[in-house]
């Protein structure tokens, strides 16, 4: 392998683990990461805001999957992570606040007696208290979140919950999410023999409740990136947009502005749409599927009010807005109370997300009105009416790919044609596993993996 030339395009967390991946495992490799921006990171930045390190996007990741853990522990983080303080969330329904049930599973409450008054109807509470198996057989292969869920709970506790919390997080719906993909717990629960909830509560009895479900870098997300990029030293070049790919007998040939890199393998870990145009001399049909994949605009705000105009429970970690309740406002985040490290003492930090697949109002608003009505819906929700004193709102255009159902197969599809027709490319990000930055990680490993065996 040594002086084999392996070029990563993008050095969002995708690139960076795949970059950090092949440097560790293969140092031998000639190796050069090409990225657009001016800072490695994507979709990832941590910024000053009130004199704290605030994360513009992400903020933690989910430690129940091992893949950003491992790959904080490699780079001797894992010491440095924290859990969140406070970990109760609620979901706004019918105008007030209310807790969600504990425990569940993404938003399916596993005992009844938890589910606090005003949440479910008493047909869908009943209907908790048994085994949760389907009232329609299921059609085989990956559905929708909606197709597994309605069927074996009820619509309540699909649209009051389950879609609350998966689309919230996810900015797109539920009942158009591959369950596959976005959560393939349910859909092997929903086809076990005893039921949805019946599989989903034996699954539980291994879970320590006191477990954290995600950690954070103090020092914000950005810190990872930054680690990982130092440690690639001048092998990362920033400002270089690869414009486009060609292939001779010498290999591949990534074009940038500043002339023309020949590379034995090459590893996309841009978003799919650019992936889409950098692919489709080369590969048509693969590029057709990635262009198809629609992505949400979204837009996160940091507000810091004065502690003399609003206080949060401090057992609480936030809340989140259901499609319906006719608000911008998707999920606010009490950064400070969720936080050690974001608690300045004498400001309350929220984190707001606005933005859905099916709603780009926020998009229309320049930053001004943006921030005055998420201070509405604050004011509607929490009851501040003072503005904040301090906001920041960073717009993240095109930022959340969306999986129907089906997705794997076509992603499997795209791995099979790019091996046929375009050995050593290969093609990584948020859009093969899922968006969170465990499953992007996940995805850079298998690229670097696969690039490896192409070129050794
Ligand atoms: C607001 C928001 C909040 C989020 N919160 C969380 C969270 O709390 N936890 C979590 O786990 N996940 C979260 N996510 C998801 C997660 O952060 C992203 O899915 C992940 O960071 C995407 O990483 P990536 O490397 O696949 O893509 P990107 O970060 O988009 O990286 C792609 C890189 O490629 C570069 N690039 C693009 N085109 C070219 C080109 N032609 N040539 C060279 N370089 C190019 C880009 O500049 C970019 O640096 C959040 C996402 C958003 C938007």
């Amino acid at each position: 392998m040594a002086g084999r030339r392996i070029v990563v395009v993008g050095s969002g967390i995708t690139g960076l683990a795949a970059a950090h991946r092949l440097l560790s495992d293969h140092p031998e490799l000639d190796l050069l990461v090409l990225e657009a921006g001016t800072a490695p990171g994507g979709r990832i930045r941590t910024s000053p805001f009130v004199g704290l390190p605030v994360d513009e996007a992400a903020d933690a990741f989910l430690v129940r999957v091992p893949w950003a853990l491992d790959l904080c522990s490699e780079l001797g983080l894992a010491d440095e992570l924290v859990a969140p303080h406070a970990r109760t969330a609620s979901v706004w329904l019918d105008g007030a606040l209310r807790p969600l049930p504990s425990p569940n599973v993404l938003g399916i409450p596993l005992d009844p007696t938890s589910v606090y008054d005003g949440i479910l109807p008493p047909e869908a509470l009943e209907r908790l208290s048994g085994d949760g198996r389907p009232d329609i057989a299921l059609p085989d292969g990956d559905l929708s979140v909606g197709q597994v869920v309605r069927p074996c709970v009820g619509d309540a506790v699909f649209e009051r919950l389950v879609d609350a919390l998966l689309g919230g997080v996810n900015a797109g719906r539920a009942d158009d999410m591959s369950c596959g993909v976005m959560a393939p717990q349910l859909l092997a629960a929903a086809r076990r023999p005893e039921g949805l909830l019946a599989a989903l509560r034996s699954a539980q009895e291994g879970v320590d409740p006191s477990a954290p479900v995600f950690n954070a870098h103090p020092s914000g997300m950005g810190h990872l990136v930054n680690t990982l990029a130092e440690n690639l030293g001048d092998r990362l070049r920033l400002r270089s947009t690869v414009t486009g790919l060609g292939r001779t007998d010498a290999g591949w040939l990534v074009g940038t502005a500043k002339g023309v890199e020949v590379a034995d393998a090459v590893v996309l870990a841009v978003p799919a749409f650019v992936a889409a145009d950098l692919l489709a001399p080369i590969e048509a049909e693969a590029a057709d599927h990635l262009a198809q994949v629609p992505h949400a605009s979204v837009s996160l705000a940091a507000f810091a009010y004065r502690r003399s105009d609003l206080e949060v429970p401090g057992d609480q970690s936030g809340f989140l807005v259901p499609r319906d309740a006719g608000l911008l406002l998707t999920a606010c985040s009490y950064a400070g109370s969720k936080w050690a490290h974001l608690d300045t003492g004498d400001r309350v930090l929220l984190r707001l997300s606005t933005g859905r697949i099916d709603d780009p109002r926020h998009t229309e608003m320049d930053g001004d009105a943006l921030e005055r009505a998420l201070a509405r819906d604050l004011a509607t929700t929490i009851g501040v009416e003072a503005p904040p004193a301090a906001a920041r709102i960073s717009r993240w255009p095109r930022s959340l790919p969306q999986f129907s159902p089906g997705h794997a197969d076509r992603m499997a599809a795209i791995d099979g044609r790019l091996a046929e027709v375009a050995p050593g490319l290969v093609v990584a990000g948020a859009f093969r596993h899922g968006v969170g930055i465990p499953a992007c990680i996940r995805s850079g490993i298998e690229a670097a993996a696969a690039v490896a065996g192409h070129v050794a």
